[in-house]
C-alpha cells in the first residue's frame, strides 16, 4: 500500500517503522476471518483491514475524530489477524504506534480519561482489583441489570497438584485472572501434572503490562514489562 507519512512522524523511529508495516499490507482482506471484533461487529473499520486505513490516514495528516479513536479502542490487540495474513504485517506493533498518535491528537472527556485511569491504576493491583470485585459481588442484588450482569460469580479452583516433576513449567498468576477465574492456571496445572510436568506460578510476577500499554499509558505499562522480567 502506498503512504505518504505527514512531517510530525516521517522521520522518526515510529514514523520509519509504521511505513514499512503499513506498505505490506495489500488490502486482501483474509485478516477479517480471524478478527474477533469484525466478526461480532460485521464493521469493516472493526477490522484489521480497517483500522489499518484508519491508521494509514491518521499518520498521513488527515484529521482524527473520535470514530477514528473508537475504532482503535475496540481492537482487543490480540494479534488474531496476524496469524491469517500473507503478507505478514505487523499489526500489533502498528496499533501501538497509531495508538499513540491518535490520542495525542484527540481529547478524551472527563468521565472517559477518569475512567481509564482508574482501569489503569487499579486492574493491575491484584489485591485492591480483587477487593473491588469482592465489594462488587456482596452489592450485586442492589445494582442495575447492565451492572449486575458484569460482575460474574464467585468460582472456586479445583487443587493445584503439588509440584513433584522434574519438568517444570512457569506461568504468570496475572493481574484479574487470580480473582476473576483461580480455576484456569489450577485446570492447566492439573493437565500439565499428567502429562508429566510441575506448573508453577511466578512469585509477585503482578501485571504482565498489557493492560496499561493497551491503554496507551504505554510507559506505565512498560515499567510493569520491566518488573516482570525482574520477577521471571
Ligand atoms: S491480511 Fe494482511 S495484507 Fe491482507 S488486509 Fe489484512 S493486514 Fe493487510
Ligand atoms: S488485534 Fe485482534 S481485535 Fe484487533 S484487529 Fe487484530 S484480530 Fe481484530
Amino acid at each position: 500500500m502506498q503512504t505518504r507519512l505527514a512531517d510530525f512522524i516521517r522521520d522518526s523511529a515510529e514514523g520509519r517503522e509504521a511505513e514499512a508495516i503499513l506498505r505490506k499490507c495489500v488490502h486482501c482482506g483474509f485478516c477479517t476471518a480471524t478478527c474477533p471484533t469484525y466478526q461480532v461487529l460485521g464493521d469493516d473499520l472493526d477490522s484489521p483491514r480497517g483500522r489499518i486505513y484508519l491508521m494509514k490516514r491518521a499518520l498521513e495528516g488527515a484529521p482524527v475524530t473520535e470514530r477514528t479513536r473508537l475504532h482503535l479502542d475496540r481492537c482487543l490487540t490480540c494479534r488474531a489477524c496476524e496469524t491469517t495474513c500473507p503478507s505478514g504485517v505487523r499489526y500489533g506493533r502498528l496499533v501501538d504506534i497509531g495508538r499513540a498518535v491518535v490520542e495525542a491528537r484527540t481529547r478524551r472527556g472527563p468521565l472517559e480519561r477518569l475512567s481509564r485511569a482508574a482501569l489503569a491504576f487499579g486492574l493491575p493491583r491484584t489485591r485492591l482489583f480483587a477487593a473491588a470485585l469482592a465489594l462488587g459481588r456482596i452489592a450485586r442484588p442492589l445494582l442495575p441489570a447492565s451492572l449486575k450482569q458484569k460482575i460474574p460469580p464467585r468460582v472456586e479452583a479445583a487443587p493445584w497438584p503439588p509440584p513433584r516433576h522434574e519438568r517444570k513449567m512457569l506461568v504468570l498468576a496475572g493481574c484479574v485472572q487470580p480473582a476473576l477465574a483461580p480455576s484456569i492456571n489450577a485446570a492447566a496445572a492439573r493437565v500439565l501434572d499428567r502429562v508429566g510436568i510441575s506448573l508453577i506460578e511466578v512469585p509477585g510476577a503482578g501485571c504482565c503490562g498489557a493492560i496499561r500499554f493497551h491503554l496507551n499509558y504505554q510507559e506505565a505499562g512498560r515499567d510493569d514489562m520491566r518488573a516482570l522480567i525482574d520477577a521471571w
